[in-house]
């Protein structure tokens, strides 16, 4: 199918066709849903052993009574865990309690009121603050900018990250830019991974930026590869290199490894950066829940434990990825219909529908009994200037749910498309 050479005659016939097979999957009454980026009941049963995992065992590697206050930092095996993630040392991670996303508000917070360095450095004693979101992106870190009142200022996610292009004249031009948010693996929701030099040109922002600047590296996919582990450059040996170490500000999380709800999340920073960020985090809470961590180590002992299990994972979510991939390279592959990237790990997939069609293809689907995140979602203040975004998460139903899915979702794809070209 190819709109822009077809006859009038043609996308008549067509849409005769498409509205037909759209009336009859109406006529099913389905009840689908590819909304959710979160792992499925089968996903979360590969951790149940977490539950009652300790046997009465309390006490961590170095002694320590997980079950009283204290250790504020997280335990140490735990901090190694976080470490091996990020790429960087045991004393330059905390482990902390089940939310990377509560980690990202709490510095977020910290560097507008408190600064991480000085307090002289808080953002919000320079007037208005604003932050980089590559788009399309993921609408949590929307809503933290927007709770703080910081604006955001979109630019294009390429299929190798950001368009640093613009991100570098942005942050040359603008003092009042403070961050950037990234996703730099299995980004959510385009899936790609940002490259070598993408990776390293962030890690060199520190430099040309006002200061303050703080790159959000939010690697909530770093180990949720669906087959080999693919790499990703890592970003604190390039700011080492360039001398750009309190620049950078990592995150990640068990969310997507054990029970989503009650995991372990970690932050990586400078010891510069630590030492704010320590005071903000003490006058909060005596320590995060070490018994958690405790049943974590016992669960995910080592690397080789970790990679097992996010075998386990992918080979659950695998045939929901090939379901979404094969349904959309049959139906556009060649066609001006639509374009995609292919990702080998994380929770999504985006499409990009022609200009000003999402929208009208989330609502059609939804009417066909198909739930989609909505149209927008993934652009700062909900707002899709091409509207033409759909974010595609497979991980929760059924493989043949998925199929039933897909189906449903390309013929509206296809139907909305050929209505506007005849309109
Ligand atoms: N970051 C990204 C990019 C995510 O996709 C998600 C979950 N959808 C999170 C963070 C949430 O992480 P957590 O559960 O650790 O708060």
């Amino acid at each position: 199918m190819n709109l822009n050479n077809a006859s009038n005659d043609q996308l008549r016939q067509w849409e005769q066709q498409l509205s037909a097979e759209y009336d009859a999957i109406v006529a099913q009454k389905l009840s689908l849903d590819l909304t959710r980026g979160k792992p499925s009941s089968e996903q979360l049963s590969l951790s149940d052993e977490l539950d009652g995992i300790l046997k009465g065992n309390y006490k961590s590697l170095d002694g320590t009574d997980t079950r009283n206050y204290g250790g504020l930092d997280g335990l140490p095996e735990a901090r190694e865990l976080g470490a091996h993630i990020f790429g960087v040392k045991p004393a330059e991670v905390l482990a902390q309690g089940n939310s990377s996303l509560t980690l990202m508000f709490q510095c977020l917070l910290t560097a507008v009121e408190f600064g991480f360095t000085s307090a002289e450095g808080a953002w919000s004693k320079a007037g208005r603050m604003k932050f980089i979101c590559p788009v399309p992106g993921y609408d949590r870190h929307f809503t933290l900018c927007e709770q703080l009142n910081i604006d955001m200022i979109p630019v294009a996610m390429n299929a190798n990250g950001p368009d640093m292009d613009q991100v570098e004249a942005l942050v040359q031009a603008d003092s009042s830019i403070k961050g950037i948010w990234c996703v730099p693996k299995y980004s959510n929701p385009t899936g790609v991974i940002y490259s070598d030099d993408v990776v390293e040109r962030i890690a060199k922002l520190g430099k040309i930026a006002g200061s303050g600047f703080r790159v959000f590296w939010d690697n909530a996919y770093a180990v949720h590869d669906l087959g080999a582990a693919l790499p990703l450059a890592n970003i604190m040996e390039f700011c080492r290199a360039h001398g750009t170490e309190d620049s950078v500000l990592q995150f990640a999380s068990t969310s997507k490894i054990t029970h989503a709800g009650a995991g372990v999340a970690f932050v990586a920073m400078s010891e510069a950066n630590l030492k704010g960020f320590r005071k903000f985090l003490n006058a909060q809470s005596i320590g995060p829940d070490k018994v958690n961590q405790l049943r974590h180590m016992r669960l995910l002992p080592d690397i080789d434990a970790l990679n097992q299990h996010m075998k386990k994972h992918a080979s659950i979510l695998q045939p929901r990825f090939d379901a979404v991939l094969k349904a959309l390279d049959e139906a556009f592959t060649g066609t001006d219909l639509g374009t995609w990237e292919k990702p080998a790990g994380g929770y999504f997939v985006a499409f990009d529908t022609r200009p000003n069609c999402a929208k009208e293809v989330v609502r059609l689907a939804a009417e066909a009994g198909v739930k989609l995140t909505p149209a927008g979602a993934t652009f700062p203040y909900g707002k899709d200037p091409q509207d033409c975004n759909i974010r595609i998460a497979p991980s929760v139903p059924t493989v043949q749910e998925v199929i039933g899915a897909m189906e449903v979702f390309v013929t509206c794809v296809k139907l909305v498309a050929v209505r506007q070209q005849l309109a």
